[in-house]
């Protein structure tokens, strides 16, 4: 019998559901069970691949290809497992599948109603991931606040699918915040309470209530909110704000929480296993030299855009010894004037993933920058494109050498869109995405990364090198490092001469881990190291850093 977990929210949105669900999962992975997540998302949008990054932030790809939220990075990352499309949930989907259902006449004459059409359809999804993953226990999280209208209906299923399986393979968990008051020095548990008081009248009693607070939960304010949201004490979790996300798992640990999920789901248990993740967040506090790296983009007033870079950055960090510091570059801001003093005090510069011309020339002049200057670059996605358009424009002598995305008649084509997305018309999820294989050249810096030949990696685009230029670039000196097994695509480019400078057609983000920090960052970081900035000492050796 499968077991279910089922987060809610509470007072406000952004208190770190996501990260307090991925360790949950952590806690039961410690003790040897097996983990799936699900997120259910409320909007209409049928996936995130259609929405801006300002509204919702990163786009996460999975390895079969779904655009989905952000937080199913924050789960496969913290709970170390690759989820599938049926792990991100939206009122999109579930509507839209009905709604075809119906049209299809298979209602029988009918009236399909949110109750029990709907939630009939986000039970049958639900199960369906435990089904599909053989977990025992499936973490459900409802995005959203309680009281929202929108998740309405995720809440009621989540109360008939508790009610189906019996109490002792369900728990109700609730993530709130307590406000503090600095006039009174207080931390106020009312919005807790009320929010419970809301969960309630939906027929949902909370097990457990983790408490997102910037200060220390007194025993008093613990017991206050147990006994007014009739939970039992040690049900009542304080979430301090933390330094590193990845030490949320640890917290919760040491507050008997997953001793209380084990007891309350019955489930069968090992001793926690902690070594490996102490160690990790060990490695993640010990004080050590900053790198600063530029991320170029577009969308960096919101960094949660680039929420995986940023991860896998840190990642390839703590494994070489080095702190990230990161320099946000707004794109549209860069020029040839400006590039240098916007970039001189970068350790290494990193061009961001993105659609559309804005902000493309400025991305140009910073793969410039880093290429005259040796600086360590790495591009990723559009930011390989960008590379290859730059070091066209220099190698052939052309100024106009581009993307047809960014300019339909351009002269040197040199990224093109890909000949299967010539006739696709619909936005959503019609780029090339997902998992693929790319083999790599030996003798490249790519492989010696890798130390593989040939990987699997996650795409998310419409457009590719073009092969026309394949070989007069190639002779030029911009060396195809990666491609698709039948050697059709490009999937890796890399600068023969040049300390490193490489860029992949897919994201190599999604995949890295906090404790297997991804090949090509890990190089890439190594390769920072290696560049000082003004007056700044190189102290480790490449081979040493490469080493650890
Ligand atoms: N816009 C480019 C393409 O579609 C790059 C996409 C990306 O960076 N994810 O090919």
């Amino acid at each position: 019998m499968a077991k279910y977990i089922f987060v809610t929210g509470g007072v406000v949105s952004g208190v770190g559901k996501g990260v307090a669900v991925a360790s949950i999962g952590r806690l039961l992975r410690a003790r040897g069970i097996s983990v799936a997540a699900v997120k259910l998302d409320p909007y209409l949008n049928v996936d995130p691949g259609t929405m801006n990054p300002y509204q919702h932030g990163e786009c996460f790809v999975t390895e079969d290809g779904a655009e989905t939220d952000l937080d199913l990075g924050h789960y496969e990352r913290i709970i170390d497992v690759n989820l599938t499309r049926s792990s991100n949930l939206t009122s999109g989907q579930v509507y839209s599948s009905v709604i075809a259902r119906e049209r299809r006449g298979e209602f029988l004459g009918g009236t399909i109603q949110v109750i029990p059409h709907i939630t009939n359809e986000i039970k049958a999804r639900v199960r369906g991931v435990t089904t599909e993953t053989g977990a025992e226990v499936v973490i459900a999280e409802v995005g959203g606040v309680t009281g929202d209208i929108e998740n309405l209906p995720f809440l009621e299923a989540v109360r008939q699918l508790h009610r189906e399986v019996g109490t002792d393979n369900a728990v109700y968990i609730h993530v709130t915040l307590l406000p503090y008051l600095h006039a009174t020095g207080e931390l106020k548990t009312k919005p807790t309470q009320q929010s419970v008081r809301e969960l309630r009248s939906y027929g949902i009693q909370p097990d457990a209530i983790l408490c997102r607070s910037d200060f220390d939960v007194s025993d008093d304010i613990r017991d206050k909110i147990a006994l007014f949201c009739d939970v039992e004490p040690r049900g009542v979790v304080p979430l301090r704000t933390v330094d590193t996300i990845y030490s949320v798992p640890r917290m919760l640990e040491d507050a008997g929480m997953g001793d209380f999920l084990v007891e309350r789901l019955r489930l069968n248990a090992t001793e926690p296993r902690w070594e490996e993740w102490d160690d990790l967040v060990r490695r993640i506090r010990e004080p050590k030299r900053a790198l600063r790296i530029a991320i170029v983009g577009k969308y960096v007033e919101l960094p949660d855009s680039y929420l995986s870079i940023r991860e896998a950055l840190i990642h390839a960090g703590v494994m070489l010894g080095r702190g990230i510091e990161i320099d946000w570059v707004n794109a549209e801001h860069v020029n040839d004037a400006n590039v240098e003093t916007i970039l001189a005090n970068a350790n290494a510069i990193l061009v961001a993933p993105g659609f559309g011309p804005r902000g493309i020339e400025g991305k140009i002049a910073a793969a410039r920058y880093a290429r005259v200057n040796r600086v360590p670059y790495l591009g990723d996605c559009l930011g390989m494109q960008v590379m290859t358009i730059e070091f066209a424009r220099y190698a052939l002598s052309v100024d106009d050498a581009n993307s047809t995305e960014m300019d339909p008649d351009t002269a040197h084509p040199v990224i093109d869109l890909m000949p299967g997305q010539r006739d696709v018309e619909d936005k959503g999820g019609t780029m090339r995405l997902g998992a693929y294989a790319c083999r790599l050249i030996e003798g490249t810096r790519a492989h010696a990364a890798y130390g593989a030949s040939l990987v699997y990696e996650r795409h998310r685009h419409r457009y590719e090198f073009n092969n026309e230029y394949r070989e007069r670039l190639g002779k030029l000196g911009l060396r195809i490092s990666g491609v698709s097994p039948d050697g059709k695509l490009v999937e890796i480019v890399e600068l023969d001469d040049h300390p490193f400078m490489v860029g992949s057609q897919f994201h190599p983000e999604y995949k890295s881990r906090p404790t297997a920090p991804h090949p090509l960052f890990r190089a890439f970081v190594a390769a920072a190291i290696e560049h000082p900035r003004d007056g700044e000492q190189v102290s480790m050796p490449l081979e040493l850093a490469l080493a650890r």
